[in-house]
């Protein structure tokens, strides 16, 4: 055999949300574009703030190309890491320093690395929450461990403890959080991260292992209506942060984010070490020197999240109003609606033949639901409410 059959198997096939986005592509070319309502990706659409690109000009204008284009250490550089710490430490009573930090190509990146610097054993399991980011599993199994999944709590969409507690065994090696949630939007309650705590912390002494939180955070400033998005490694020592700034800076292409490895992490600095390793093995070599650069300035800046939740109000009444069952989104982008019938799957085909692109998820480990995401434009929104309301009555007409 040439080639790995299971590296061909994963570039080879399109993800659902891909062609989906295809399709729309060939239907906007066919019908026009504004008969398409597309609501299949997560790709930012408000822009990055104007000091972002500001700031990238000014690097070109002050710094010599040598300096901004060269490598930079593979932890990143010490001034962008020094310039987060200090930011997360103001913003919320952290006490992390640029040691903690590791700069990655955003929160894929960040994962696959936690992932890789803990695996020591092809029984490894890492545990995640439904409704989940469907590309954990290719990140763990990557790594050579295998994900276990939670069923969904579809009532709050936090977490059902007693089908968590029922998972961890003596083989867990982390638990993959996601608050603000892609897809569900819900955000973790304070209450809910300090009974992960305390569950982890009983199932770590009962079998005397250590038991890894990773919280995969790139929504962390798109929260709603004040919500608080409690800071994780507060609540537990074994915390590992995987964050990105390509939805808080709208800055998906660019490649940016960060692993925390905090202090109070068993063996912390071994771990630290695991993570650098494990960029090394996977020839990350050093994130985007001129976005680490940027950050320098720019850190603590977001988009307009205003326009988001000005979607997701409109998206929500609006659904609402046509007697679709929406969960209100906290956070993110992305809402949760119930289908109209129990295959999502055939739900989502049979929106799909009203031209409304949304995404099943059943992939997302949450049968029964689909995900609909309002990183769109308003006024398509707005023109999809006739496309909806035929779509509602297709189901009432079969009753
Ligand atoms: N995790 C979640 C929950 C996401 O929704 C995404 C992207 O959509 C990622 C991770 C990957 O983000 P990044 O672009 O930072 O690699």
């Amino acid at each position: 055999m040439m080639i790995s059959e299971k590296m061909y198997e994963l570039g080879s096939k399109r993800s659902a949300i891909r062609e989906l986005f295809e399709f729309g592509k060939k239907r906007a070319a066919e019908i026009g574009a504004e008969n398409v309502y597309d609501f299949s990706l997560g790709n930012p659409t408000v822009p990055a703030p104007a000091i972002v690109n500001e700031t990238l000009k000014e690097i070109m204008d002050t710094h010599d190309s040598i300096s901004v284009h060269g490598y930079t250490s593979a932890q990143g550089d010490f001034e962008t890491r020094d310039a987060i710490a200090v930011y997360l430490n103001k913003t919320y009573a952290t006490t992390f320093t640029a040691d903690n930090f590791y700069m990655t190509m955003g929160a894929a990146a960040s994962l696959s690395l936690c992932f890789r610097a803990l695996t020591t054993s092809e029984e490894d399991e890492f545990i995640t929450i439904a409704p989940f980011f469907p590309e954990y599993k290719v990140f763990v199994e990557g790594a050579g461990a295998k994900l276990v999944i939670v069923p969904a709590e579809t009532t709050s969409f936090q977490i059902d403890f007693a089908a968590l507690e029922e998972r961890i065994t003596a083989h867990t090696k982390g638990i993959i959080i996601n608050s603000p949630n892609n897809p569900s939007g819900a955000v973790y309650s304070a209450q809910t991260i300090e009974k992960l705590a305390a569950l982890l912390e009983k199932k770590q002494q009962e079998y005397g292992t250590q038991i890894f939180l990773i919280t995969d955070e790139p929504y962390r400033e798109i929260a709603y209506d004040g919500i608080e998005v409690p800071y994780v490694t507060k609540y537990y020592a074994n915390t590992l942060v995987c964050y990105s700034y390509s939805k808080s800076l709208s800055l998906p292409g660019e490649r940016i984010g960060f692993v925390i490895v905090p202090d109070e992490a068993y063996e912390s600095k071994r771990l630290y070490a695991a993570i650098c390793g494990a960029g090394r093995a996977l020839g990350y070599v050093c994130a985007p020197s001129i976005f680490q650069k940027m950050l320098v300035k720019c850190v603590g800046q977001t988009g307009d999240i205003d326009a988001y939740k000005k979607n997701r109000d409109l998206l929500y009444n609006g659904l609402t109003e046509l007697g679709y069952t929406c969960f209100k989104p906290q956070g993110a982008f992305y809402m949760f609606v119930k289908a109209l019938e129990d295959d999502a799957d055939a739900f989502c085909e049979k929106a799909k033949e009203e031209d409304i692109l949304i995404v099943s998820a059943t992939g997302f480990g949450c049968p029964g639901y689909a995900r609909v995401s309002y990183c769109v434009d308003y006024d398509m929104i707005e023109r999809s409410f006739a496309a909806f309301k035929r779509l509602k009555e297709k189901y009432d007409d079969m009753q």
